[in-house]
């Protein structure tokens, strides 16, 4: 039985001075649908942890972060008593190495910005499973099926949803995608459909493999 979910979704943001931020194109389209969808398969508990985004689905429990180190500390919080996670969320991979106090300055033709390895959230539930199912997203633009699987066995997922980032199939920002499935049963292909109905395959694909 699937009585709780934990869904991240949208991007995080990190600080490099108090005006700038290194962030991505995640709209947070497709965590909102997510949500939305376990409210109509009866899903009792579901906790809803974004990063800035407009799409914040109703009647569920919201957590709102900023940086990935906010974002993890808030999943490792609820992780222990959860049925099911899916990060949908568009984590930074990196994060300024420092953040400055005062506005830089244009000053030289070009500025070095160090940046330093965000933690790999997904990966530490996957390190730290028991009995939850793990969901998670990648977003790929070359060798895909080889990197997908990699990332499949390497993060320890029961599903992964995997796109090819592509000219003819854009994901970030808009209101569709092209999605395969990859679990341990092989890969499924579905079409480029609205972010709404990857929604609802998606959950018919979480209760198919579902553990007993
Ligand atoms: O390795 P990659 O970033 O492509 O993996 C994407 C998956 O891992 C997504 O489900 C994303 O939410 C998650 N992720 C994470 N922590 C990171 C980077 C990605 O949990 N620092």
């Amino acid at each position: 039985m699937i009585e709780s979910v934990l869904i991240t979704s949208g991007p995080t943001i990190e600080p490099i001075d108090p005006v700038r931020f290194l962030s991505n194109h995640s709209s947070g389209k497709t965590g909102f649908f997510i949500a939305e969808e376990a409210k109509k398969r009866g899903i009792k508990k579901i906790i809803f942890i974004t990063g800035p985004s407009s799409f914040i689905p109703g009647n569920v429990d919201v957590i709102k972060v900023k940086t990935a180190l906010e974002m993890r500390e808030q999943v490792l919080n609820y992780y222990k008593n959860i049925d099911l996670v899916i990060m949908a969320a568009a984590v930074s991979d990196y994060t300024s190495a420092k953040i400055y106090p005062e506005k830089i300055k244009k000053r030289k033709d070009t500025l070095t910005l160090k940046l330093i390895k965000n933690p790999d959230i997904l990966s530490e539930l996957g390190e730290r499973k028991n009995k939850q199912i793990l969901v998670g997203f990648a977003a790929e633009t070359e060798n895909i099926f080889e990197n997908g699987q990699t990332k499949f066995e390497k993060k320890n997922l029961d599903l992964l949803v995997l796109n090819e980032i592509s000219e003819s199939n854009r994901a970030f920002d808009v209101d569709e995608n092209q999605v395969y499935f990859l679990s341990g049963k092989g890969i499924k292909a579905n079409k480029r459909m609205d972010k709404s109905e990857i929604a609802e395959l998606l959950w018919d694909e979480i209760f198919n493999i579902r553990k007993k």
